[in-house]
């Protein structure tokens, strides 16, 4: 911290020091200059970092245990499409105060998370300044498992999980300043990591992305990496009633395409697994939809309720829009 004041320590111990169950392969947690961690023989570490920031990512005013939770939960996100186990994370904390009350509320988002997904915050830093979190997480995959983005395969099914849109709806209401669902909020706010269904499918799953950006841009990942195109039936897509209803109503389907936050999976399975995939959504009590196929063209078709190909408004889309 800029400051290293005393004030600092006991921030730091009061908040942090101990978020996340304990864990038999940290060696040494928050408090010494580096924390000392344990990568078993055979695995491989999965790391990714995310920083949100006040104005940006998430509104001012946004809730402070939230935060917390959302903050760690996008980085548990990324560990999900890879397949990997959540095993540890770290903290960087910009304040502009201190507020005890923030912090308590923000740790316990945090803690809550960390403790449902068996991840021990490990280490951090606590500098002051305008609001921004940063957070990296660790996981762990068997060598040679982790579901990448480039494996994809002409023929494939694209999957996806929950329904999508809910996100960017919730942001839009919000930002209207009208009444907003609790439940459509949460999913704005307090997005649940597909952990489970992303370990579930490796070895099954031949390419996958997390939906940070939306379906559109992220599948867009997938076809880039692996080199080839695919075909989306938009009539197929999970959507929740508020979200379809907003298409209807606009015309316009930016919302499940290319609205950010979902942390819905994205999966390419060969279409032989069909039977397996459906029974792992009964299994983990997870929607999950086939909505198109990929195809060894390059570019993303969309087709829309006449069979015809459809073109989205949002800039989100433009990157694609010569291949409709
Ligand atoms: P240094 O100056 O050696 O980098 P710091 O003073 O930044 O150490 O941090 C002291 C200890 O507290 C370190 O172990 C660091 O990882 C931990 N730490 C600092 N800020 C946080 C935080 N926001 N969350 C978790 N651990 C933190
Ligand atoms: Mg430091």
């Amino acid at each position: 911290m800029v400051e290293g004041s005393r004030s600092e320590f006991d921030l730091i111990g009061r908040f942090f020091a101990d978020l996340g169950p304990p864990r038999a392969d940290v060696l040494l947690g928050v408090g010494d200059d580096c924390a000392l961690l344990e990568v078993p023989a055979g695995l491989s570490l999965a790391v990714s970092i995310d920083t949100l920031v006040a104005g940006i990512h998430f509104l001012h005013d946004c809730d402070a245990e939230a935060l917390g939770h959302k903050s760690l939960a996008v980085g548990l996100s990324d560990l999900a499409a890879m397949g990997a186990a959540p095993a540890w994370a770290t903290l960087a904390l910009t304040l502009p105060e201190r507020d005890d009350d923030w912090l308590a509320a923000f740790a316990c988002g945090f803690g809550d998370l960390a403790q449902t997904y068996g991840v021990r915050l490990v280490g951090g830093d606590t500098t002051r300044g305008s609001l921004s979190v940063t957070v990296q997480v660790h996981g762990l995959v068997r060598t040679g498992t982790a579901v990448r983005r480039d494996g994809a395969r002409p023929g494939d099914i694209v999957w996806v999980s929950g329904t999508l849109g809910d996100a960017g709806l919730a942001l839009r209401l919000m930002r209207e300043g009208g009444p907003v669902d609790p439940a459509l909020r949460a999913r704005l706010e307090r997005p649940d990591p597909r952990v489970a269904l992303g370990s579930a499918l490796r070895g099954i799953a031949t390419a996958m992305i997390d939906l940070s950006d939306g379906l559109a841009g992220d599948l867009g990942h997938i076809l880039a990496a692996s080199g080839l195109g695919a075909e989306v039936d938009l009539t197929a897509l999970p959507l929740s009633p508020a979200v379809a209803s907003r298409i209807v109503s606009e015309g316009d389907w930016a919302l499940p395409l290319s609205s950010g936050d979902d942390y819905e999976l994205c999966f390419c399975v060969p279409s032989e697994h069909s039977a397996l995939i459906a029974s792992m959504a009964t299994g983990l009590g997870c929607a999950l939809t086939a909505v198109g196929r990929i195809r060894a063209e390059p570019g993303l078709i969309l087709r829309g309720p006449n069979g015809t190909p459809t073109r989205l408004s949002s800039a989100g889309y433009d990157h694609f829009s010569n291949n409709t």
